[in-house]
C-alpha cells in the first residue's frame, strides 16, 4: 500500500501494478470470449517410439493467438476458466484421435494436460467418460497428466479422481517429473502409470554427465515401479542417441516436430531417431 501523488489520498497500487491488473483483467475476459467463441485450438506434439522411429502418440496442447499458454493457462487456472477450455481440449483431442484413426492412421495413445483445479469438479471423471463414450474412444487410448509439483500439492479428493479416472481404464502420467519434489512414498500411492522426464534434464543429455545420471535414475525408479517412461523436450540428435543408449522407450521434441495441426500427424508414422540417420527436420523413413 503506497502513498504517493495528491496528498488527501492514499494509493492502494503503484501504476506498474495497475497496468498489469489491468492486463491481467483484460486477458482474462478475452480468454472467457474465446472459450465461449471456439477460437481455442489444438496441437498435437508427435510422440516416437525410439526404437522403431514409430508414432506412438501425441500430446493435445491448446492454442489461442492472442497469448501462449505459460501465459494464459495460469490465468486460467486461477480464474476457474480451466474447466470449460479444458473440457473443450479433452472433447477435441478425443475426437480429432478417432478421426485420425478413421484416416488410416494406427492406433496411438493421446496425452491430454490436466490442471488439480479440474479434479475439484467432483464429476470430473464422469466427464472424462461422456467425452470417450461421444467420441467413441477407448479409454486406454487417453493418457491424462498432471505436473509433478500440482500432484504433490494435490488433495486425497483430487486423488481419488484420478483413481476414479483410472478405474475407467485411462492412464494417467506425471509432467515435468525430476522438478516436482516428489517423495517415493508419496509416488508410490499414486494412481500413475507414466513418468515424464522433465525438459530441463534432457537437455544436458551427451554433455552434462549429471544430466544422464538423473534420466538414468528415473528410468531405474520408473523400472522398479513397473511405470512408462516418455522424454520431452528432445531436440538434438545426441540427446536421442543418449536417451537410446539409456533404454528410455518413448520421446517427443522439436528433433521431431513441434506440436502441429492433427492431420500433420500422418507425416510422422515413420521418423528416424538417431545420430545416424538423420537430424532436426528430417522426416526420412526408418528401414
Ligand atoms: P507441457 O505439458 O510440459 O508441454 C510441453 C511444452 O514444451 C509445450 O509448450 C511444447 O510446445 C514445448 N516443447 C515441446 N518440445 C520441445 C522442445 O524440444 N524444446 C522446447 N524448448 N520446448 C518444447 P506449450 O505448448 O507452450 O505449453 C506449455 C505448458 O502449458 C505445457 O507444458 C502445459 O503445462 C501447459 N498446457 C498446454 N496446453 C494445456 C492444456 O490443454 N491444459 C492444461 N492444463 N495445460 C496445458
Ligand atoms: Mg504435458
Ligand atoms: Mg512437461
Ligand atoms: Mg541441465
Amino acid at each position: 500500500q503506497a502513498k504517493a501523488g495528491g496528498k488527501d489520498r492514499v494509493e492502494l497500487f503503484s501504476d506498474e501494478t495497475r497496468a498489469k491488473l489491468l492486463r491481467r483483467l483484460d486477458l482474462e475476459q478475452r480468454l472467457r470470449a474465446a472459450i465461449e467463441d471456439e477460437q481455442l485450438t489444438v496441437a498435437f506434439q508427435p510422440q516416437i517410439d525410439l526404437s522403431s522411429g514409430h508414432l506412438v502418440g501425441a500430446e493435445a496442447l491448446v492454442r489461442w493467438s492472442e497469448a501462449s499458454p505459460a501465459e494464459f493457462i495460469p490465468l486460467a487456472e486461477e480464474t476457474g476458466l480451466i474447466a470449460p477450455l479444458g473440457e473443450f481440449v479433452l472433447r477435441t483431442a478425443t475426437r480429432t484421435l478417432v478421426q485420425l484413426h478413421a484416416d488410416g492412421l494406427k492406433p496411438l495413445t493421446i496425452t491430454v494436460n490436466v490442471s488439480t483445479r479440474q479434479l475439484e469438479d467432483p464429476e470430473f471423471a464422469r466427464i472424462v467418460q461422456q467425452a470417450l463414450g461421444e467420441a467413441g474412444l477407448e479409454p486406454r487410448h487417453l493418457c491424462l497428466e498432471l505436473t509433478e509439483s500440482a500432484l504433490m500439492m494435490a488433495r486425497s479428493e483430487a486423488l481419488d479422481a484420478l483413481r476414479e479416472c483410472k478405474a475407467l481404464g485411462v492412464y494417467v502420467g506425471i509432467d515435468d517429473f525430476g522438478t516436482g519434489h516428489s517423495s517415493l512414498a508419496r509416488l508410490r500411492e499414486l494412481p500413475v502409470e507414466v513418468l515424464k522426464v522433465d525438459r530441463s534434464f534432457v537437455d544436458g543429455l551427451g554433455t552434462e554427465p549429471e544430466d544422464s545420471a538423473v534420466v538414468a535414475a528415473i528410468l531405474s525408479l520408473a523400472h522398479a515401479l513397473g511405470l512408462h517412461v516418455v522424454a520431452e523436450g528432445v531436440e538434438t540428435p545426441l540427446q536421442a542417441d543418449q536417451l537410446i543408449a539409456l533404454g528410455c522407450a518413448v520421446a517427443q521434441g522439436f528433433l521431431w516436430s513441434p506440436a502441429v495441426p492433427a492431420d500433420e500427424l500422418h507425416t510422422f508414422s515413420a521418423v528416424a531417431t538417431t545420430a545416424r540417420r538423420g537430424h532436426r527436420g528430417e522426416k526420412s523413413l526408418v528401414d
